[in-house]
């Protein structure tokens, strides 16, 4: 929903401005998705809205589908242009439902392991196409188990600082109290080492999380997994972090997503724990540790007995480290698995 339209609409047609704050809760607070549930409005209201506005939300759902053991929810979302996005919802602890939202249709990263990378960029998404996606999410949780959104997090399609201001201006939405007002510690940001938008995060929202897809330790390997790499080398990102750290205090999160044969040698945890001590103490950080998922590419992932040991020599390094569970790659809706087709 694009509240500034609206309220322009109004301004045009002498519509009083509480009728827009009626819009704005039914939406925002109530996961209102079309101009017919906002009953607080007037009938003929609701009518020339639709008629001007066209739909509400600025999305439409194309496809929804659910993981076999229920604890993910992929939805394919038609744009107004006709190009697709997805999010999905992760039931991540009883009760609490995270949601992976997109920033870009496609992405022009083209990370190796990825398939939303492999169509490259079509185009950015507009805050409304972002923040539409949460109220959708929003409504489909409410009415499937009376559940409410825990956490929002920007890994979906797209790299989100190359979409800098769209994201910022979503996250404000997200997070101010009068609009969905989420908690800005719910929400994490999810980069592949974009340095301008590490500093400008930084500045901008020091209470959310971010989280940095490392994916390998050293340049070479990483500008092959990473092409963004040969931009922002790791010894920029790593001057980047350290400011965050500095700035903000906050914990930074490691995402490495394991390729058997690539990126998870015995070898690697010694490098990840030379670059990652460059930056800062290991308490400033958790290191994620993500099975590769099927892309259709000639990687795989490392057996659950060799992630283990690879968790483990970080851990005997100093380092907290999980095994990230896949959630939703049933139905292609895990990490680096949307594609928006
Ligand atoms: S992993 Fe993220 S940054 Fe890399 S291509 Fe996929 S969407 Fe883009």
């Amino acid at each position: 929903m694009n509240l500034v339209r609206i309220e322009n609409f109004f301004k045009e047609n002498s519509i009083p401005a509480f009728r827009l704050n009626q819009i704005r809760d039914a939406v925002y607070k109530q996961y209102a998705t079309d101009w017919e549930e906002i009953k607080t409005l007037p009938a003929d209201l609701r009518a020339s809205l639709a008629e001007k506005e066209g739909r509400l939300l600025s999305i439409s759902p194309e496809e929804i589908l659910v993981s076999q053991n229920h604890d993910a929810i992929k939805f394919c979302f038609r744009l107004r242009d006709g190009h697709k996005i997805e999010g999905v919802l992760m039931n991540i602890l009883p009760e609490k439902w995270a949601l992976c939202l997109s920033t870009q249709v496609g992405c022009a990263v083209r990370c190796a392991f990825c398939a939303t990378g492999k169509r490259g960029l079509r185009r950015n998404l507009s805050p409304e196409e972002i923040t539409d996606q949460f109220i959708f999410a929003a409504d489909h949780l409410k009415k499937l188990n009376g559940c409410k959104i825990h956490s929002v997090v920007f890994m979906g399609m797209g790299e989100p600082f190359l979409n800098y201001n769209s994201v910022a201006e979503a996250i404000r939405i997200i997070t101010s109290p009068e609009l969905i007002g989420l908690g800005r510690r719910h929400v994490s940001v999810s980069t592949s080492g974009h340095v301008p938008g590490i500093r400008a995060f930084a500045k901008e929202f020091p209470q959310c999380n971010l989280a940095f897809s490392l994916h390998a330790a050293d340049d070479v390997l990483r500008t092959d997994l990473v092409p963004l790499n040969a931009r922002y080398p790791l010894s920029q990102v790593a001057k980047a972090l350290q400011d965050y750290i500095a700035a903000t205090h906050r914990k930074v999160f490691i995402e490495y997503v394991m390729l058997d044969g690539v990126n998870s040698s015995r070898s690697m945890p010694d490098k990840i724990n030379d670059y990652l001590r460059t930056i800062s103490a290991p308490k400033y950080f958790t290191i994620n540790l993500i099975p590769y998922n099927r892309t259709g590419g000639p990687f795989r992932a490392p057996a659950p007995e060799r992630m283990q040991i690879f968790q483990g020599l970080l851990q005997e390094l100093g380092w907290e480290v999980t095994i990230r569970k896949s959630l939703g790659d049933d139905i292609a809706g895990a990490c680096g698995q949307l594609a928006g087709r």
